[in-house]
């Protein structure tokens, strides 16, 4: 971390803070401790520290709505899915003749960190299980039971073992099982040797950088300086998504019913916006610290979705709120920024973080996590197969809730989601502490100089503005904690203890060193104020802190597809219709959206992201919009020149104004988010 990035993350603690017996350090102890003007810490000689360690699988227990959220997770898809669907049950991974490149990784990938965040005994014996398998038939060459003998003549897409190894660090993490390190190891030694005789091609070349976070791990126990070769080679003959967004025109929007492009793949674009600083741990090339911030502006600029990612069905759609995008893309992007929070230490990665996982990401599951959409879109009024779709390349059913829509990478893909977000709520600072990447309720434990230490977070954000830390310890120890105070949170306060309460500066970390003695609390207040976002073709969404808000539609979920395989519930295909109008217009002052829009608390419900378990609830005002209609199965495209502000003439300008309930787009399964914006 350069100084400026220091002064920029780091503010300063306000004075007074301190709590009886504990000094807050000054800016001074500050500098000295983090050695500012020192090189970055190396982990191991010739690769360099992230800013921010995440802790051990297990380390961070979720509480609260979090945890409510994880087990209807484990009670769903996730923790059944080997039961039933054969390319992971079936899968040549665990012995079987199903599929055996990427589908059983990509589930054990999610179902490792829910297992040992949820501590589910049962699920984690079925994935000792499997693991023991994969581990057990590993070749003498090195190389996993799916790797065909004769891979020359047959080739397979390195990708799936790249995917696997970083799923097995995973569980040897979790379990410290040296056969795991062992079996990662074995087979990246082969991958080492086998880039010679079988270049990079397709996914594997894509995703290269992939493989860089399993031969980091492996590097960091064994010391080997092949495995730094290994990252060196993949990077080699990976794709430089640097020089490709210099040369590639990322910027036009795949068109609708268009060509399926490499370069422009929303899920590969979701995963390598953490490439260069992946890279950068290889040889600290400057600016690969700071490209996926680069990229992740110039994606936002041309695709970016109020939701917090990108339009892709499958490739970069632009910013249409009908386009919808590729789930893949949205549990990629959030273990992207989790990787980029880690390595960078920019709290802004934190903000985008919490976005992503609290709207897009429970947006497109079913409140019950037994079904999932392929896209989902931020207006979606209908959910039906709909061969008169508009997607760019995905087909008719890629917004039904469903087994697996379109297509089965996003149910075998979708598992690591909450988990890893849970996973990554905290991680360690170089100086024994931790540091707040995202808030939720959990408990977290680790040791700083030796000294047990527990971390809980009490409260029900981001549905609230409150947050309760307790910080309890056995003895008395000096550690920071450092708390990402969002950039969106106007009036942010800390209190310790029973001092007063003192400001804190949006869009920094805020880093409290002190001596921790006993049980402290720590009261965080992050302000959340209405606001209203321009959207594509002059619509209007309304967002409050963290999370963005959609119009409540009734909802009709019929069964469809029962006829196919796999399809007995409680794990249907699912069409939804809404049973409510849905064609308003908004009427918000844009510069003072708090005063259009009034917020309420209500209990957090059993299922935390549903229409009715809304933990907050808006209400605005609006006009219905007569000649706003369902063309080719969506909300039909608006122009500007369609509504009233700009035609007072339109049809829905003497339409009487109503009261409309909005709830957390997260909550909802079809909705209008960016809204047609209305004079008055
Ligand atoms: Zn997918």
């Amino acid at each position: 971390m350069s100084d400026i990035d220091r002064r920029r993350f780091f503010t300063t603690v306000a004075a007074g803070l301190t709590a009886a017996t504990a000094p807050v350090s000054t800016a001074a102890d500050r500098t000295a401790r983090l050695g500012a003007a020192a090189p970055p810490p190396r982990s191991a000689a010739g690769l360099a520290a992230p800013a921010f360690r995440p802790l051990p699988l297990g380390a961070i227990t979720p509480a609260g709505w979090l945890q409510r959220q994880l087990r209807l997770q484990a009670d769903g898809l996730s923790g059944h899915l080997d039961e039933f669907w054969p390319d992971v049950g079936e899968s040549k991974w665990f012995g079987g003749q199903a599929e055996g490149w990427e589908r059983a990784p990509y589930w054990l990938d999610g179902v490792i960190p829910l297992a040992w965040a949820l501590d589910d005994q049962p699920l984690k014996a079925r994935i000792a299980r499997y693991v023991d398998f994969i581990v057990s038939h590993q070749r003498p060459d090195g190389w996993f039971g799916p790797y065909p003998e004769d891979a020359v003549a047959r080739r397979y897409d390195l990708w799936a073992i790249l995917l696997v190894n970083k799923a097995l660090a995973q569980y040897h993490e979790a379990t410290g099982d040296a056969h795991v390190l062992d079996a990662i190891t074995r087979s990246l030694r082969a991958v080492l040797d086998g880039l010679d005789r079988t270049p990079l091609y397709e996914w594997g070349r894509f995703r290269w950088f992939e493989g860089l976070i399993p031969a980091f791990y492996a590097y960091e126990r064994t010391h080997e300086g092949w495995l730094l070769d290994l990252a060196r080679k993949l990077r080699a003959q990976g794709v430089d998504f640097q020089a490709l967004y210099r040369t590639e025109d990322i910027t036009v929007p795949t068109p609708r019913r268009g060509l399926w492009k490499w370069t422009k793949h929303i899920v590969n674009t979701a995963m390598a916006v953490k490439s260069p600083a992946l890279s950068w741990r290889i040889d600290q090339q400057p600016f690969d610290r700071t490209f996926g911030a680069k990229m992740i502006e110039l994606l936002d600029r041309y695709h970016g979705q109020v939701n917090g990612v990108f339009g892709g069905d499958e490739c970069l759609a632009g910013r249409n709120p009908l386009q919808g995008t590729e789930l893949c893309a949205v549990v990629e992007f959030l273990y992207s920024l989790e990787h980029l929070f880690s390595i960078t230490g920019d709290p802004a990665f934190g903000d985008r973080l919490e976005r992503v996982a609290f709207n897009a990401l429970p947006a497109t599951f079913a409140p019950d996590m037994w079904s999932h959409q392929y896209d989902q879109q931020v207006n979606q009024v209908q959910c039906t197969i709909n061969p008169d779709h508009m997607f760019t390349t995905n087909g008719p059913e890629s917004n039904l809730y469903g087994l697996e829509p379109n297509f089965g990478c996003c149910t075998a893909n979708m598992h690591q989601g909450w988990p890893k977000f849970a996973a990554h709520l905290w991680m360690m600072t170089p100086d024994e502490g931790l540091v707040a990447a995202a808030y939720a309720p959990s408990r977290t434990s680790f040791r700083s100089h030796g000294v047990p230490v527990t971390v809980s977070v009490e409260t029900d954000y981001p549905f609230r503005e409150t947050l309760q830390v307790g910080v309890r310890v056995d003895r008395a120890v000096i550690f920071p904690l450092v708390f990402r105070v969002p950039a969106w949170a106007e009036g942010a306060t800390i209190r310790i203890g029973s001092g007063s309460a003192q400001p804190m500066k949006p869009g920094t970390l805020q880093r409290i060193e002190r001596e921790w003695r006993g049980a402290t609390e720590v009261a965080l207040v992050f302000p959340m104020r209405a606001k209203a976002t321009a959207g594509y073709n002059e619509a209007v969404a309304i967002e409050r802190g963290p999370l963005v808000y959609a119009l409540k539609i009734g909802e009709s979920w019929t069964q469809v597809n029962a006829d196919k395989p796999h399809r007995e519930l409680p794990h249907g295909d699912f069409e939804v219709r809404p049973t409510t109008p849905w064609n308003y217009g908004l009427v918000v002052d844009a510069n003072d959206a708090g005063a259009s829009v009034r917020f309420e608390e209500r209990p957090v419900g059993d299922r935390p992201f549903s229409p009715e378990g809304a933990g907050i609830v808006a209400t605005a005002r609006g006009r219905l919009l007569p000649n706003w209609r369902i063309v080719r199965g969506w909300a039909a495209e608006l122009s500007p020149a369609d509504v009233a502000w700009a035609n007072p003439d339109a049809p829905g300008s003497k339409e009487p104004l109503e009261e409309l309930t909005l709830i957390p787009y997260g909550c909802t399964n079809i909705r209008i988010t960016e809204f047609p914006r209305l004079k008055g």
